[in-house]
C-alpha cells in the first residue's frame, strides 16, 4: 500500500529499530514505548486490521505468533510479556495495517485498559 506506514518501514523506506525480519514478518521497536520494552510485531502482507484478515493471512499469523513464541528470551520477555492489536476508533488504531504490540521488559498493570 503507497501511504502506509508500516508498508514503507517494511520495505526499509522509514528507518525503524529492527529486531527481527523473516520473509512473514519484521518486529520492531515501537518509536514511542508504553513499557520499558514495547515491539511491534507486523506482518509483510498488508490489511488493515484482524477483521480484514483472510483465512490465510490468519495461519500466517498464527505461523509469527508460534514463533515469537520461540524468541521470548532473546527479546528480552522471559518474565512475561503481553498481545494487544487494536482495531478501529474505540481501540485508538492509529495505523491501518495490522500489527500486534508486544509489551514486557516490566511488571504491567493489571487493568488492561
Ligand atoms: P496503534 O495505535 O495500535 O495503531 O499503534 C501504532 C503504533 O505505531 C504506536 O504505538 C506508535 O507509537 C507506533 N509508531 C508510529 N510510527 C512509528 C515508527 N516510525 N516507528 C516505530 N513505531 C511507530
Amino acid at each position: 500500500m503507497e501511504n502506509c506506514l508500516f508498508c514503507k518501514i517494511i520495505k526499509g523506506e522509514i528507518p525503524s529499530s529492527k529486531v527481527y525480519e523473516d520473509d512473514e514478518m519484521l518486529i520492531f521497536k515501537d518509536i514511542a514505548p508504553q513499557a520499558k520494552i514495547h515491539y511491534l510485531l507486523v506482518l509483510k502482507e498488508h490489511f488493515a486490521n484482524i477483521c480484514e484478515m483472510t483465512e490465510s493471512q490468519a495461519i500466517i499469523l498464527a505461523r509469527c505468533l508460534k514463533k515469537l513464541s520461540g524468541m521470548v528470551d532473546e527479546l528480552g520477555l522471559q518474565n512475561g510479556f503481553r498481545l494487544v492489536s487494536n482495531k478501529g476508533a474505540d481501540a485508538c488504531q492509529s495505523v491501518e495495517h495490522l500489527h500486534i504490540h508486544i509489551l514486557g521488559g516490566e511488571k504491567l498493570s493489571e487493568k488492561m485498559a
